[in-house]
């Protein structure tokens, strides 16, 4: 039999992420998330930095569970809008996870704007019983497109297209947007981390 993987626990509600660490990593480590839990906490955003956030998140929940707790607080920097949403990204059409209104407001506020470019930002925190064990920076820059392209990923996907590329994030498909993106390169660092830790 092979050798059973560690576990890992992200600590989200949003199966999205979830997903997509899996892609990532699901061959070296056995990823679980909040929703495998009953009765876990809901936690607050309280912060103002993606590091706070995801320090709040990865601490509360790795206080509730046994072994390694991931988490990941990301967003989407837009420079002609002094970098809105940011840390706000999920709730910024008015209503926290509403992806289409979150969409419909960036393009809005985005009409005839010339300077688009943006980045995703996402930083993870690792943390066990409630410490913090180490944190992981990784972004992605890129330009917003005047409409939204294809029916993969998650969130503003359809409205960024990565530097170096014509199609969103969308249209990319999963592979090559985990190659580029704000989320692979923090996992990767987690995954050396990890590694290295033995
Ligand atoms: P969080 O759950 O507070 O970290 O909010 C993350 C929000 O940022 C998501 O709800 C999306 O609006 C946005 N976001 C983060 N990563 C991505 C991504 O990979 N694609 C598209 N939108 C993303």
């Amino acid at each position: 039999m092979p050798p059973e993987l560690p576990i890992l626990i992200v600590a989200t509600r949003n199966a999205h992420k979830t997903q997509e660490i899996r892609e990532i990593i699901g061959d070296r480590y056995k990823v679980l998330d909040v929703n495998d839990f009953p009765n876990l906490p809901t936690v607050d955003e309280t912060g103002t930095t993606f590091l706070e956030n995801a320090t709040l998140k990865a601490v509360a929940i790795s206080r509730e569970v046994t072994g390694l707790v991931l988490s990941d607080d990301s967003g989407l920097e837009v420079d002609a809008l002094g970098g809105a949403p940011g840390v706000w990204s999920s709730s910024y059409g008015g209503e926290e996870g509403n992806h289409p209104k979150n969409n419909a407001r960036l393009m809005a506020v985005m009409a005839g704007k010339t300077n688009r470019s943006a980045r995703f930002r996402c930083t993870m925190v690792l943390a066990e019983g409630g410490e913090v064990l180490a944190d992981f920076s990784g972004s992605v820059e890129g330009k917003i497109l005047e409409e939204p392209f294809g029916a993969g990923g998650f969130g503003y996907d359809p409205l960024f297209a990565p530097e170096g590329q014509e199609r969103s994030f969308a249209e990319l498909g999963s592979e090559a947007k985990n190659a580029l993106s704000h989320r692979g390169r923090a996992l990767a660092k987690v995954a050396a981390w990890l590694e290295s830790r033995g």
